[in-house]
Protein backbone atom coordinates (compact mmCIF):
# COMPACT_ATOMS: atom_id res chain seq x y z
CA UNK A 1 0.00 0.00 0.00
CA UNK A 2 1.17 3.29 -1.17
CA UNK A 3 0.66 6.49 0.20
CA UNK A 4 1.56 10.08 -1.18
CA UNK A 5 2.48 12.94 1.88
CA UNK A 6 2.98 16.19 0.88
CA UNK A 7 6.65 16.63 0.88
CA UNK A 8 8.75 18.74 3.84
CA UNK A 9 10.19 21.89 3.11
CA UNK A 10 13.49 22.51 3.69
CA UNK A 11 13.58 23.78 7.68
CA UNK A 12 9.68 23.32 7.91
CA UNK A 13 9.55 20.68 10.75
CA UNK A 14 7.94 21.59 13.25
CA UNK A 15 9.93 21.60 16.93
CA UNK A 16 7.41 19.42 18.37
CA UNK A 17 4.31 17.30 17.33
CA UNK A 18 1.95 16.34 20.57
CA UNK A 19 -1.18 15.05 18.75
CA UNK A 20 -4.64 14.03 19.67
CA UNK A 21 -7.10 12.05 17.52
CA UNK A 22 -10.16 11.53 18.45
CA UNK A 23 -13.58 9.73 16.37
CA UNK A 24 -15.75 7.07 17.01
CA UNK A 25 -15.46 3.40 17.53
CA UNK A 26 -14.27 2.18 14.25
CA UNK A 27 -13.52 5.63 12.88
CA UNK A 28 -10.41 4.08 11.53
CA UNK A 29 -8.45 6.38 14.07
CA UNK A 30 -5.88 3.79 15.41
CA UNK A 31 -4.74 2.64 12.11
CA UNK A 32 -4.31 6.56 11.30
CA UNK A 33 -2.91 7.92 14.04
CA UNK A 34 0.22 5.17 13.77
CA UNK A 35 0.76 6.74 9.99
CA UNK A 36 0.87 10.35 11.85
CA UNK A 37 3.60 9.21 14.33
CA UNK A 38 5.47 7.32 12.41
CA UNK A 39 5.70 10.25 9.81
CA UNK A 40 6.45 12.93 12.77
CA UNK A 41 8.84 10.20 14.44
CA UNK A 42 7.09 10.41 17.39
CA UNK A 43 5.50 7.03 19.65
CA UNK A 44 1.95 6.25 19.10
CA UNK A 45 -0.12 5.60 22.19
CA UNK A 46 -3.14 3.90 22.06
CA UNK A 47 -4.86 3.40 25.65
CA UNK A 48 -6.88 0.68 24.73
CA UNK A 49 -3.57 -1.32 23.18
CA UNK A 50 -2.17 -0.87 26.41
CA UNK A 51 -5.48 -2.11 28.72
CA UNK A 52 -5.28 -4.98 25.77
CA UNK A 53 -2.10 -5.70 26.02
CA UNK A 54 -2.08 -6.45 29.92
CA UNK A 55 -5.09 -8.36 29.66
CA UNK A 56 -3.88 -10.64 27.43
CA UNK A 57 -0.42 -10.88 29.18
CA UNK A 58 -2.00 -11.36 32.93
CA UNK A 59 -0.48 -8.18 34.42
CA UNK A 60 -1.82 -6.79 37.53
CA UNK A 61 -3.33 -3.47 35.45
CA UNK A 62 -4.77 -6.52 33.05
CA UNK A 63 -6.70 -8.16 35.59
CA UNK A 64 -8.43 -4.69 37.47
CA UNK A 65 -9.25 -3.79 33.82
CA UNK A 66 -10.50 -7.01 32.07
CA UNK A 67 -14.20 -6.94 32.96
CA UNK A 68 -14.63 -2.68 32.54
CA UNK A 69 -13.02 -2.90 29.10
CA UNK A 70 -14.54 -6.16 27.91
CA UNK A 71 -18.30 -4.11 28.87
CA UNK A 72 -17.46 -1.32 26.98
CA UNK A 73 -17.26 0.66 30.18
CA UNK A 74 -14.22 4.13 30.86
CA UNK A 75 -11.55 2.69 33.06
CA UNK A 76 -11.65 4.71 36.26
CA UNK A 77 -9.37 8.20 35.02
CA UNK A 78 -7.24 8.01 37.94
CA UNK A 79 -5.83 5.00 36.86
CA UNK A 80 -5.65 5.72 33.40
CA UNK A 81 -4.60 9.37 33.97
CA UNK A 82 -1.61 7.90 35.16
CA UNK A 83 -0.50 5.57 32.86
CA UNK A 84 -0.86 8.06 30.09
CA UNK A 85 1.61 10.50 32.63
CA UNK A 86 3.89 7.83 32.91
CA UNK A 87 4.25 7.07 29.03
CA UNK A 88 4.36 10.58 28.50
CA UNK A 89 7.29 10.94 30.65
CA UNK A 90 9.58 8.73 28.88
CA UNK A 91 11.97 10.10 26.76
CA UNK A 92 10.96 9.02 23.47
CA UNK A 93 7.99 11.52 24.02
CA UNK A 94 10.11 14.38 24.60
CA UNK A 95 9.32 15.96 21.07
CA UNK A 96 6.20 14.65 20.87
CA UNK A 97 3.38 12.00 20.81
CA UNK A 98 0.24 10.60 18.99
CA UNK A 99 -2.19 9.68 22.03
CA UNK A 100 -5.35 7.57 20.43
CA UNK A 101 -8.33 6.58 22.92
CA UNK A 102 -7.23 9.69 25.48
CA UNK A 103 -8.56 12.40 26.40
CA UNK A 104 -12.36 10.33 26.48
CA UNK A 105 -13.83 12.50 28.68
CA UNK A 106 -13.65 16.28 30.59
CA UNK A 107 -11.38 14.91 33.33
CA UNK A 108 -9.13 13.61 31.27
CA UNK A 109 -8.72 16.34 29.37
CA UNK A 110 -8.28 18.51 32.39
CA UNK A 111 -5.63 15.81 33.37
CA UNK A 112 -3.50 16.02 30.36
CA UNK A 113 -3.69 20.02 30.15
CA UNK A 114 -2.27 20.09 33.72
CA UNK A 115 0.36 17.45 33.05
CA UNK A 116 1.63 19.27 29.88
CA UNK A 117 1.49 22.87 31.56
CA UNK A 118 3.74 21.25 34.45
CA UNK A 119 5.92 20.72 31.83
CA UNK A 120 5.42 23.64 29.65
CA UNK A 121 4.40 21.97 26.95
CA UNK A 122 0.98 22.06 25.03
CA UNK A 123 -0.67 19.99 22.14
CA UNK A 124 0.25 21.05 18.28
CA UNK A 125 -3.22 19.69 17.39
CA UNK A 126 -6.40 17.61 17.53
CA UNK A 127 -7.77 15.08 14.52
CA UNK A 128 -10.78 14.76 15.30
CA UNK A 129 -12.13 11.96 12.38
CA UNK A 130 -15.58 11.71 11.59
CA UNK A 131 -17.91 9.31 10.41
CA UNK A 132 -21.22 8.73 10.48
CA UNK A 133 -22.99 6.46 13.07
CA UNK A 134 -24.42 3.42 10.95
CA UNK A 135 -20.86 3.56 9.11
CA UNK A 136 -18.88 3.33 12.64
CA UNK A 137 -21.53 0.34 13.04
CA UNK A 138 -20.73 -1.35 10.36
CA UNK A 139 -16.99 -1.00 10.76
CA UNK A 140 -17.62 -2.44 14.00
CA UNK A 141 -19.24 -5.39 13.04
CA UNK A 142 -16.85 -6.52 10.19
CA UNK A 143 -13.91 -5.73 12.95
CA UNK A 144 -15.84 -8.26 15.13
CA UNK A 145 -15.57 -10.94 12.35
CA UNK A 146 -12.07 -10.49 10.98
CA UNK A 147 -10.41 -9.63 14.88
CA UNK A 148 -12.76 -11.55 17.11
CA UNK A 149 -12.33 -8.38 19.97
CA UNK A 150 -14.28 -9.37 22.99
CA UNK A 151 -15.68 -6.17 23.27
CA UNK A 152 -17.40 -5.91 19.46
CA UNK A 153 -20.50 -7.56 20.34
CA UNK A 154 -23.37 -6.14 19.64
CA UNK A 155 -24.16 -4.73 23.22
CA UNK A 156 -20.80 -4.01 24.00
CA UNK A 157 -20.22 -1.52 20.48
CA UNK A 158 -23.59 -0.06 21.67
CA UNK A 159 -22.03 1.01 24.97
CA UNK A 160 -19.28 2.41 23.77
CA UNK A 161 -20.25 4.36 21.25
CA UNK A 162 -22.92 6.09 24.01
CA UNK A 163 -20.22 6.13 25.86
CA UNK A 164 -18.55 8.10 23.07
CA UNK A 165 -21.00 10.90 21.95
CA UNK A 166 -21.84 11.28 25.54
CA UNK A 167 -18.67 11.48 26.76
CA UNK A 168 -15.92 12.29 24.43
CA UNK A 169 -17.90 13.97 21.36
CA UNK A 170 -18.26 17.04 23.70
CA UNK A 171 -14.39 17.33 24.47
CA UNK A 172 -13.89 18.25 21.00
CA UNK A 173 -15.72 21.62 22.01
CA UNK A 174 -12.84 22.52 24.82
CA UNK A 175 -10.35 21.67 22.00
CA UNK A 176 -12.16 24.10 19.30
CA UNK A 177 -12.26 26.84 21.76
CA UNK A 178 -8.53 26.85 21.65
CA UNK A 179 -8.31 26.99 17.76
CA UNK A 180 -6.53 22.76 17.93
CA UNK A 181 -9.37 20.67 15.83
CA UNK A 182 -8.34 19.42 12.20
CA UNK A 183 -11.70 17.99 11.30
CA UNK A 184 -11.29 15.31 8.77
CA UNK A 185 -13.78 13.05 6.77
CA UNK A 186 -13.38 9.77 7.66
CA UNK A 187 -14.92 8.39 5.14
CA UNK A 188 -13.46 6.94 1.86
CA UNK A 189 -10.15 4.25 1.35
CA UNK A 190 -7.67 4.56 4.39
CA UNK A 191 -5.21 5.71 1.69
CA UNK A 192 -7.63 8.82 1.09
CA UNK A 193 -8.29 9.53 4.49
CA UNK A 194 -4.66 9.51 5.37
CA UNK A 195 -3.95 12.03 2.50
CA UNK A 196 -6.78 14.10 3.78
CA UNK A 197 -5.14 14.18 7.30
CA UNK A 198 -1.55 14.88 6.06
CA UNK A 199 -3.24 17.76 4.09
CA UNK A 200 -4.97 19.09 6.60
CA UNK A 201 -2.26 19.09 9.14
CA UNK A 202 -0.02 20.86 6.31
CA UNK A 203 -2.46 23.70 6.00
CA UNK A 204 -1.83 24.55 9.54
CA UNK A 205 2.34 24.46 8.89
CA UNK A 206 2.25 20.94 10.67
CA UNK A 207 4.95 19.13 8.17
CA UNK A 208 6.67 15.57 8.62
CA UNK A 209 9.86 15.64 9.12
CA UNK A 210 11.89 14.03 6.42
CA UNK A 211 13.33 10.73 5.90
CA UNK A 212 16.27 10.06 8.09
CA UNK A 213 18.12 8.10 4.59
CA UNK A 214 20.28 11.18 3.11
CA UNK A 215 21.03 14.78 4.35
CA UNK A 216 17.34 16.69 6.02
CA UNK A 217 16.26 19.87 4.45
CA UNK A 218 17.75 22.32 7.77
CA UNK A 219 20.77 21.34 6.27
CA UNK A 220 20.85 21.44 2.48
P1 LIG B 1 -12.62 1.85 20.91
O1 LIG B 1 -12.28 3.29 20.62
O2 LIG B 1 -12.89 1.05 19.67
O3 LIG B 1 -13.69 1.67 21.94
P2 LIG B 1 -10.09 1.54 22.35
O4 LIG B 1 -9.08 0.55 21.92
O5 LIG B 1 -9.76 2.97 22.24
O6 LIG B 1 -11.37 1.13 21.50
O7 LIG B 1 -10.53 1.26 23.88
C1 LIG B 1 -10.96 -0.01 24.29
C2 LIG B 1 -11.43 0.08 25.73
O8 LIG B 1 -10.32 0.42 26.60
C3 LIG B 1 -12.50 1.11 26.05
O9 LIG B 1 -13.81 0.65 25.77
C4 LIG B 1 -12.28 1.33 27.55
O10 LIG B 1 -12.79 0.27 28.33
C5 LIG B 1 -10.76 1.27 27.66
N1 LIG B 1 -10.15 2.61 27.47
C6 LIG B 1 -9.36 3.00 26.43
N2 LIG B 1 -8.99 4.27 26.56
C7 LIG B 1 -9.56 4.73 27.70
C8 LIG B 1 -9.58 5.99 28.38
N3 LIG B 1 -8.93 7.06 27.90
N4 LIG B 1 -10.28 6.06 29.53
C9 LIG B 1 -10.93 5.02 30.04
N5 LIG B 1 -10.97 3.81 29.45
C10 LIG B 1 -10.30 3.66 28.29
Amino acid sequence: MTVTRPQREAGSAPDSARFLIVGPQGSGKGTQGVHVAEAFGVPSVSTGDVFRENISGGTELGTRVQAIVESGHLVPDELTCELVRDRLAQPDAARGFLLDGFPRNRAQVDDLAEFLDSRGESLDAVIELSVPRDESIARLRQRAIDQGRTDDTEEVIANRLAIYERETAPILDVYRDQNLVVQVDGMGSLDEVTERIFAALAARGLTPVADDSGGNGAAA
